[in-house]
């Protein structure tokens, strides 16, 4: 429930004694719902008449979290100051959060019997794909993960071969580590494993901090390497658009076995799955999106969050929390190191790698021994555009092209135009539920907003005036694609973006595409800017990132130069030298040059002492109260009242200011801002604060929630 307390419960008159961690079923007033145990005492606040009993313990003796875990959240919840029941079931797989979730028994493996091998020995005649199947287990046992791969009828097969008795079911055995060598380390690689590695059984705080293709994903392997040769558990984070299988079937190559995997996107029961792996010690590697940080791991020796900067990491809504943070809290509960890698590191982390908080490994080298790309500022005044792009830049895209290399468009905007307006009247395209311009999806006929989802159809005539006068104004991937399409009819092109790779397995059919060579024209988003090695890629072209130098959101410069610093990452990465063209409208932008004269340090170096000069994060520590509802005036009145109740202390609570989108779906958002020197101080009145923020009268007319140490406004 969103409430933030937990509740006594008798324990119910059967032979399971209730233990931390284990699930219950309870009545919660007229429903049932599924509870966990978070701690058990011997007496209540309540009169014992009025407890309720606990109906049933789903999973008899077996606890659904472990105390190592249960801590953690207990500390989440206090952290976050947010309701215990949705931490807690933050963390359980779905499936485990409903009435008929049960913990599943450990997963089997196959292997062949006397039989099985015989009949493998004979021709296999008219059953081939049973053959296939025992073709499979000839080396060894195999899991039903590694037979679904052989075949998607892979269990009706399977039914058949057990029937035969050529196949004999057993409780699955931990995967067997079978490394392969990898390359000779440089010595930046070298001292950062032994740095690292030296501090396995103990907990440190370590940045990794390399430039793109430096050979991070190198150091991880040699200390994974490490602590499963020590017959430990590792988990392995990465952002959700990092998960592919390129990187799946590299660990899988180095290391010889398959790694569990898991992310939300994930059917329920594969989830549940790679949550009983990990709970049993059987899954020795563990891979994941964000929430594989609360995975049950009993030998858990080591954390690697891989592109700590990246933004998926901190959970937006419901529980709002920084898997980062977490991460370092619970390596320092385990006594475990973490590594937090990236070539952009946040200034959180930055702060507390210059302060000596954090081990500082810096790898500055690339590892295949290819160049940083140069950097090229296109003033974009007085320039004659197509589509977005300067001519200057097109010269420079088909000169390229003509050398039979690659050529990379970015620009972190999807769709054709990011506005459809009228130029008889004006008029432009508006979400009607947000403060947002629909983006016009020129192929669907559709207008999209990006914040909600809302569509409509585009308009033949515009709406106010009738006119047939409708045009776009800016540009989106759509529109690039459509462009270069045209200047280049011979070049194949290529788009990334959501809308292009939402099918299942685009996006590896586009990179192999991309790898199988020859010159092409790759288009894209982000999504084209984060770890894919795109080796004949020698031009990157920025189209435009200047929104974020004059943003009201001190964090978006930060955020540029990490962005610009991916993008740019992506050129050159093999023998050929890179080049990457950065158009803007302010060249002479200071913190844009330091970025590009003198590099991320020197860039991080100088925003970081910005903000140390405004007192802002990581210099100060905030806390937001935020607040919606459809109606301004309530949400206004809860956080005026808010404010009045706010305690005394260092700690000053500010506003109530518009959200940066002030409507979106409909609903109108405002905040408070709470800012303290010292994060002790902070938390002490939070603390207090939130206990009375219930009691208001205006807190029921709302939504509210805090978000401690936010990361948008
Ligand atoms: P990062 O994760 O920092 O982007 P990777 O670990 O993916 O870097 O390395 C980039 C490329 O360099 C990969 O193809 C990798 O196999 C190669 N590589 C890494 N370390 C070495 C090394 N010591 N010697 C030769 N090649 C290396
Ligand atoms: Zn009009
Ligand atoms: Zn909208």
């Amino acid at each position: 429930m969103p409430l933030r307390q937990v509740f006594d419960y008798l324990p119910a008159e059967n032979e399971t004694s209730p233990r931390p961690g284990m699930r219950v079923l309870v009545p919660f007033g007229r429903r049932k719902m599924v509870g966990v145990i978070v701690a058990v005492a011997d007496k209540s606040d309540l009169p014992l008449a009025r407890l309720a009993t606990v109906i049933a313990y789903p999973d008899d003796q077996q606890t659904a979290l472990s105390n190592e875990t249960l801590g953690l959240l207990k500390w989440c919840w206090r952290y976050y100051k947010h309701a215990p029941g949705e931490v807690v079931f933050n963390a359980l797989p779905p499936m485990l959060r409903k009435f008929d979730g049960r913990i599943p028994p450990l997963p089997l493996q196959y292997r062949l019997s006397v039989a099985g091998e015989e009949r493998l020995n004979q021709p296999p005649g008219r059953i081939k794909a049973q053959i296939r199947l025992l073709e499979e287990m000839r080396a060894g046992p195999v899991t039903e993960l590694q037979l679904r791969a052989v075949s998607p009828a892979w269990r009706k097969t399977l039914a058949r071969l057990l029937d035969q008795q050529w196949v004999c079911s057993e409780t699955q055995t931990a995967a067997q580590l079978n490394p392969v060598k990898g390359p000779v380390l440089l010595d930046e690689q070298q001292r950062a494993v032994a740095g690292i590695g030296n501090t396995l059984g103990d907990f440190h705080c370590h940045l990794l901090d390399g430039v793109t293709g430096s050979g991070k994903t190198e150091v991880y392997l040699c200390l994974l390497e490490q602590v499963l040769k020590k017959g430990g558990q590792a988990l392995l984070l990465v952002p959700e658009i990092g998960l592919t299988p390129q990187l799946l079937s590299r660990f899988k190559k180095r290391l010889g076995f398959e790694p569990v995997v898991t992310h939300s996107g994930l059917s329920e029961g594969r989830r549940l799955k790679a949550w009983a792996m990990a709970k049993s010690g059987l899954a020795r590697l563990v891979i994941g999106t964000r929430s594989a940080l609360f995975l049950p791991m009993p030998d858990l020796q080591l954390i690697i969050l891989d592109e700590e900067h990246d933004a998926s990491f901190k959970q937006q809504d419901g529980f709002r929390y920084s898997t980062r943070d977490v991460a370092v809290k619970r390596a320092a509960g385990l006594a475990v190191p973490v590594v937090l890698g990236t070539a952009t590191p946040s200034l959180e982390t930055f702060n507390n790698a210059v302060s000596s908080r954090y081990h500082w490994h810096r790898l500055r080298q690339r590892a295949t021994g290819a160049t940083e790309p140069r950097w090229r500022v296109l003033d974009l005044i007085q320039q004659t555009m197509t589509g977005g792009i300067s001519a200057t830049a097109m010269q420079a895209i088909g000169e390229t092209l003509g050398k039979g290399e690659q050529v990379l468009v970015f620009l972190n905007r999807r769709g054709y135009a990011p506005v459809l307006l009228c130029h008889e009247c004006g008029w432009h395209a508006a979400c009607q539920r947000c403060d947002a311009n629909m983006t016009w999806h020129k192929a669907t006929r559709r207008l999209l907003c990006h914040h909600c989802d809302s569509g409509a159809r585009v308009p033949v005539m515009c709406p106010e005036c009738g006119a047939d006068a409708l045009q776009g104004a800016g540009e989106g991937t759509e529109q690039l694609e459509q462009m270069l399409g045209e200047a280049f009819p011979e070049t194949p092109l290529l788009r990334f973006d959501r809308d292009t790779v939402r099918k299942k397995g685009e996006f590896e059919r586009l990179s192999e595409q991309v790898k199988s060579g020859g010159s092409c024209l790759l288009v894209g988003t982000q999504m084209l800017a984060k770890g894919h090695h795109f080796p004949q890629v020698t031009l990157v072209v920025i189209v435009n990132l200047d929104q974020a130098l004059y943003s009201a959101d001190f964090r978006a410069l930060e955020r540029m130069g990490q962005l610009m610093v991916q993008v740019a990452g992506r050129a050159g990465r093999d023998q050929l030298p890179g080049e990457v063209i950065l158009q803007t409208h302010y060249p002479r932008h200071e913190s844009l040059l330091t970025l590009l004269s003198s590099g991320y340090e020197s860039f991080a170096r100088d925003i970081c002492a910005d903000r140390q000069t405004a007192c802002l994060p990581p210099f100060s520590f905030q806390a937001l109260l935020r607040s919606d509802a459809h109606d301004k005036g309530d949400v206004r009145a809860f956080l005026e009242q808010a404010k009045q109740s706010f305690p005394g202390g260092e700690a000053l609570v500010y506003g109530p200011f518009p959200a940066m989108m002030e409507r979106r779906s409909g609903r109108t958002r405002w905040y408070l801002l709470v800012q303290a020197d010292k994060r002790s101080t902070l938390h002490r009145q939070l603390e207090q604060w939130v206990s009375k923020l219930h009691k208001l009268a205006t807190a029921r007319k709302v939504r509210w929630a805090v978000d401690v140490d936010p990361q948008d406004y």
